[in-house]
């Protein structure tokens, strides 16, 4: 039994290429633990990350659109799902570690605030006496500290590899404070490809759904997607393979087209570039230039899309609208709990250290689902509500 067990863990790195991140070669983690048993230290990972708290609140925070001004729109929880497929995809046809990206792709946005970006940076606004608020580092502290799941320890104990490629950015400021994880923002060296890899399966995630879902909701128009030449290109292929196929449908198929350009493009240039540097280890891929990369081509394809769904969804008035009132959300809520900790849960309050206090208004804030933080507040600020 026992060396049936061995083979079958001796398995979970065949196939990888040689500067892929091998299971059994990880930095580990930071409490030590027995061995994983029948799964690899990354799938550990993985089923350490959808059993946490922090994983089932993304299904009630927001991508783009407010959880409940629909149904089918996109949240956290679904776009984490999206980038964890399209990364999987891109590291088989890499021969780099699925079982790794799955479970990066799955974490990289636990830290995020309620509200998308703007609660991100209103929280940064109101800690700047305090150490500052970023979205990336609150993912790290989620599975480093805030996860409450375990005996022996704080947080999940994740792998270092999971932890460096939850960590996309981070202040030089910050970096300093996080010992061997700051250590490559610091030296500007790069992280496995697998983290690198991660990067790029949210940016294409995101750019391809925030279109379904931007014409979905009315806020983009087809007639604006024909400032997009990619989408303009794909589309015509769609109508001439097709002809006369309804709107939805041949949407579908343009994105679908969409999405297997880019990858297709990411897995040959990246090739190509690894080609070049032959990297031997994983060591070698962190001394060289970032390697997972798209042509110049279709990056600025990307970038493009980019500006275009900025201005153009993300900055929509309607959009705006519910940023400027998730922000006031936010902020009254962290003024109301930094000058009256009292009105904090028992365990978020703390005595005579306004930083630490500070930080916990933070974590409870930036933990809070969308619907929650707006309960909360009618709870606190609402005269027709005791
Ligand atoms: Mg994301």
């Amino acid at each position: 039994m026992s060396s049936q067990v061995t083979a079958i863990m001796r398995d979970f790195d065949a196939g990888l290429a040689p500067y892929a991140a091998h299971s059994a070669q990880s930095r580990g983690r930071t409490h030590a633990e027995p061995g994983p048993g029948s799964r690899s230290e990354y799938q550990r990972d993985r089923d350490r990350i959808i059993h946490s708290t922090a994983f089932r609140r993304l299904e009630y925070k927001t991508q783009v659109f407010i959880n409940h001004e629909g149904d089918l729109f996109r949240t956290r929880l679904t776009h984490s799902i999206e980038v964890a497929q399209i990364g999987r995809t891109l590291a088989r046809s890499l021969r780099l570690n699925e079982d790794l990206v799955e479970a990066t792709a799955l974490a990289h946005d636990l830290g995020h605030t309620p509200f998308g970006h703007v609660g991100q940076d209103v929280l940064n606004e109101c800690m700047k006496d305090f150490g500052g608020f970023e979205h990336n580092l609150q993912s790290l502290r989620v599975v480093d500290h805030l996860e409450e799941h375990y005996g022996a320890f704080d947080g999940l104990n994740l792998t270092f590899e999971t932890r460096e490629g939850i960590l996309k950015h981070c202040s030089l400021n910050n970096a300093r404070q996080l010992g061997e994880l700051g250590q490559r923002f610091i030296e500007r060296s790069q992280p496995s490809l697998e983290a690198q890899l991660t990067n790029l399966a949210d940016e294409i995630a995101y750019n391809n759904h925030d279109i379904d879902d931007g014409l979905r909701s009315g806020l983009l128009t087809m007639a604006q997607m024909e400032e997009v030449e990619l989408f303009v290109r794909l589309h015509r292929e769609v109508e001439a393979r097709y002809p006369g196929l309804p709107g939805r449908r041949a949407l579908y198929e343009t994105i679908r087209l969409m999405i297997t350009a880019m990858t297709a493009d990411l897995v040959e240039t990246s090739a190509r570039l690894i080609a070049e540097a032959a990297p031997s280890t994983i060591d070698d891929v962190r001394a060289a230039l970032p390697l997972i990369r798209f042509s110049d081509a279709m990056r600025a394809e990307t970038v493009a899309l980019k500006r275009f769904l900025y201005a153009n969804l993300y900055r929509h008035f309607q959009v705006n609208r519910t940023r400027v009132k998730a922000s006031r959300i936010v902020r009254e809520l962290f003024e109301a709990f930094l000058t009256d900790p009292v009105l904090l849960p028992g365990d978020y309050q703390v005595q005579d250290d306004p930083h630490r206090q500070a930080r916990k208004i933070a974590d409870y804030i930036a933990g809070m689902t969308d619907r929650y933080a707006i309960r909360e507040h009618r709870r606190i600020f609402s005269l027709e509500h005791f």
